[in-house]
Parts: C-alpha cells; structure tokens; sequence
C-alpha cells in the first residue's frame, strides 16, 4: 500500500457479458477521502463498475489499483483486495442465520483470523458508530431495513477498509427509513472515508460528493462537482437525465 497513490484508480476499464460490452473504457480517479457518487440511468453500468473494482466481476481489459497497487488475477490476492474495499449492496446481504456482532465479526475472525476478543471490540466500535449497539445480539430478520442496512455497513467497516463502496444502498428502502442511512453514510464521508457511491438521492449527491460522475451506456460521460453536475451539465445525456429525475 502506497499513501501517496490515489486510493483507487480506474484506467480504461471494459467488460463484456458475452457479446454485450457493458462497460466501454471506465477511467477514473479517487482520492484519498474522497467521495465520489455515480448516478445514471438503470442499466447503464454503475453496479458492474463497482463489482469489477473489487473482482466480484471479471473484466476483460484494463486495470484497477488501490493504493497504487495492481490487482493480479490470482484468488489470493483477489482475496486481499476484497478485504481492503467494503461493500455495501442494495439488499443487506447479512447472513440470516447469525446475530448482529455475529456478522459483524465474521470477516475479522474469518478473513484476518482476528482472536474473536479482539473482533468484538471492533465490532462494537463500528456498531456504536452506526448507532446499533442496542441490536448486536439481534438477528436480522427483527430488524427494519434502516437497521439492517446500518448493520451491513458496520460489517463492513470492521474490515477496516481503505475504501467503501456502496451500491444503491438506501434503494430498498421504505422512504422513512433513507435518512437514517444516509446520515451514517454522511458521518463517515465526514471521518475521512474514501468512498464511491452509487445513488439515486441526489440530496446526499450535492451535499456529500467532491465529485459527480454521470454514468451512460458504459461509459462516464461527464465528472464535476455537484455544482457543475447538477446546475450546468455539459452533456446533453446528463441534463436529459437531470430533467426526468429533477
Ligand atoms: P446499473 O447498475 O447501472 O443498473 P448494471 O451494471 O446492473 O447497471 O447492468 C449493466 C448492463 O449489464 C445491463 O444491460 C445488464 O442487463 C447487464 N448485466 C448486468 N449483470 C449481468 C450479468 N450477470 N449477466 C449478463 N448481463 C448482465
Ligand atoms: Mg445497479
């Protein structure tokens, strides 16, 4: 791991499904702290992109690094790579069957081979830091969507990532229970978590992102700051885009 290299850079990236090109020459650049959000229409990409960075896709061309270091296609290292980025999906993914610290200190235990004391406490920090420490012996099924979803990221902060990234992660939610995760999101953003974000809340969008990269067709067809983004995009694919969700 090199500090000075961007947290993580994305160089020319493609990817088929068969005969389909999804993803058609993806660069991008994150800093570290940074927080960058994709928005884009269904279908353009934006959860390709993101299961590629961390290898949950294989891609056919180009390279991803973290921290400016290159990801071989080896199981080993691929396994490394997963334990650096935490990812948060859209439906929870905790694993039913355990309690709340239990999924939680599943990976320490298991990936790190942390001594299960040790995990617990770290569990319990990032629990804290999600505000569910009343729920760690909860399982998930007693839980409300907002509370899952918190507890999805506290499991995967405990990895101790450099960076997180987040698929949508407040769309299965009843619009009650959105705040709630966005706000865990926005206190994070604020303790210096790299971050790449895609979302649909384009509230969280303007407040929160350093940077705004609207996803079309495979492609990021225009970054800028929310400002840029929001109130003078260059594109016109972006301000069509802006127009039916605005
Ligand atoms: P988004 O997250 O922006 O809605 P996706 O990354 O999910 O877009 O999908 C991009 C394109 O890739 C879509 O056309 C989708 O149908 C296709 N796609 C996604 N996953 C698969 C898969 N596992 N097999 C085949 N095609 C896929
Ligand atoms: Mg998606």
């Amino acid at each position: 791991m090199n500090l000075q290299q961007p947290a993580i850079e994305i160089c020319g990236l493609h990817k088929w499904f068969d005969e389909h090109h999804v993803l058609k020459g993806v660069d991008m650049t994150v800093d570290s702290s940074d927080v960058i959000v994709i928005i884009g229409a269904s279908g353009s990409g934006k959860s390709t992109l993101l299961r590629c960075v961390n290898r949950l896709e294989t891609y056919e061309k180009g390279v991803v690094r973290v921290h400016g270091e290159d990801v071989p296609e080896d199981e080993g290292y691929i396994n490394k790579l997963r334990a650096r980025l935490g990812m948060v999906f859209q439906n929870f993914n905790l694993f039913p069957h355990m309690t709340v610290l239990g999924n939680v200190i599943e990976g320490p235990t298991q990936v790190k081979k942390m001594k299960k004391k040790e995990a617990v406490e770290i569990g319990r920090h990032y629990l804290a830091k999600v505000g569910m420490s009343d729920k760690e012996d909860a399982y998930p099924q007693t839980l409300s969507g907002g509370q899952k979803q918190r507890a999805a990221i506290a499991r995967a902060l405990a990895m101790e990532p450099e960076a997180m990234l987040f698929d949508e992660p407040t769309s299965a939610l009843d619009p009650e229970l959105v705040g709630e995760v966005l706000s865990v999101m926005r206190n994070l953003a604020e303790d210096g978590m790299t971050m790449i974000v895609v979302t649909h809340e384009m509230g969280f969008a303007r407040e929160v992102a350093d940077t705004v990269g609207f996803m079309d067709g495979g492609s990021i067809l225009e970054f800028g700051t929310p400002e840029a983004i929001f109130n003078h995009p260059e594109q016109q694919r972006t301000q069509e885009f802006l127009g039916q969700i605005l």
